[in-house]
């Protein structure tokens, strides 16, 4: 997949633009708060995923707009395409090659990116949550399927514990609860069998990334953490316990991903500039994979990525990118002078140059 230009008009501080990328390496550069997360988040909301900013619809639009209108035109499936999104009301409005979308969510699967932003650290510092929503959006992205699979999981999980709350005061609707088990372990070993596939393939790439990053001299382990590794013995054994918690103790909903670096939990002891290494060999390892499901190759969206590696893990990104469609950010253009040939554009009160 290519992106070949992007207009837009009251999309938060961009002057209305086209942009018209190259195929290889895109060094987007300038001051702070300039624009330039903001073109990057104006590219990845394509991809039919949320913010990556955590931010609301109507935060998206230019202060005192009435809304804001998006244009890309890419090229995927082997001939030109378009998608246009409209934002207005807090309500997003989704055309893909002139047609109507009925939701936002069925631009997934058109447009394929990865995005690092400094916010991502949060799947190695912030908790399990994180890492599950990683792991989601991904599998979101490669498997048609999954996010319904995943929505009607959460969906009977509340209903489940919405359930354990009124047993106390209505104990006779205990004899309901296996009707919801049987629900929750259908949709979740599903969910985790998915996960565990994802992650066996992830670690094998993103160790050998992370490898390269460290110069072969630390090892990245990655795997699955289940929190009841039978599910649905699991749910039957603990009825009592759930029933006087008022939630469901176990399951999808709360396992993890571990990361270790060379043995040792990389949340407790990794250091700033291994974080973010841990978080550029995974969204590697994810672009990798995305590709492999999709044979689509997916455009490389890196915020910010630059600052807290040293020269030689610096060098080792920028040379390693050379297969993809990459846009980074930077405050000086030569610290992307690595990057292999594209385009250098210089970002400066919304308007791109
Ligand atoms: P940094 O180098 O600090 O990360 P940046 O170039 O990435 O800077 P952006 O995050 O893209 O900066 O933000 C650029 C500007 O856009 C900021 O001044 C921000 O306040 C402004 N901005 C954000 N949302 C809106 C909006 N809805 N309407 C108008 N301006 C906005
Ligand atoms: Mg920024």
């Amino acid at each position: 997949m290519r992106i070949v230009s992007l207009s837009c008009r009251d999309y938060r501080n961009l002057a209305p633009l086209c942009f018209s990328p190259k195929p290889e390496g895109n060094v987007l550069w300038g001051q702070n708060a300039q624009g330039k997360t903001n073109l990057l988040e104006a590219l990845w909301i394509f991809t039919g995923g949320r913010s990556f900013r955590g931010a609301k619809d109507s935060e998206l639009v230019r202060h005192g707009a009435a809304g804001a209108r998006l244009l890309l035109s890419f090229y995927s499936e082997e001939r030109e395409q378009s998608a246009e999104i409209r934002i207005a009301g807090g309500r997003r409005q989704v055309l893909l090659n002139g047609i109507a979308l009925h939701s936002p969510g069925e631009l997934v699967g058109h447009v394929y990116a990865v995005i690092f932003s400094p916010e991502h650290l949060a799947l190695v510092r912030g908790g399990p949550a994180n890492r599950r929503s990683f792991m989601d959006a991904a599998l979101c992205q490669m498997k048609p399927g999954y996010a319904g699979i995943l929505s009607r999981y959460h969906r009977a999980l509340s209903q489940r514990n919405a359930l354990l709350k009124d047993i106390p005061r209505h104990w006779e609707l205990e004899d309901t609860l296996p009707i919801w088990d049987a629900r929750l372990v259908q949709d979740g070993e599903r969910i985790v069998s998915q996960r565990k596939a994802f992650l066996s393939r992830l670690s094998v790439f993103a160790s050998s990334v992370y490898a390269g990053l460290s110069h072969g001299a630390e090892s990245l382990q990655i795997f699955y953490h289940a929190s009841a590794p039978n599910f649905a013995d699991n749910l039957q054994k603990e009825h009592k316990q759930d029933i006087r918690q008022g939630f469901t103790g176990a399951g999808p909903h709360r396992d993890d991903m571990v990361l270790q670096l060379n043995d040792s939990s990389a949340r407790s002891y990794a250091s700033q500039g291994q974080k973010r290494s841990i978080v550029l060999a995974l969204k590697l390892a994810e672009a990798h994979i995305l590709e492999e499901c999709t044979g689509e190759k997916p455009a490389v969206l890196l915020d910010d990525v630059l600052s807290e590696l040293d020269s030689a893990r610096q060098d080792y990104l920028l040379n390693h990118l050379s297969q993809y469609q990459v846009f980074i950010t930077c405050c000086e253009p030569q610290q992307a002078m690595n990057l292999h040939s594209g385009g250098l554009f210089r970002v400066e009160n919304g308007m791109v140059t």
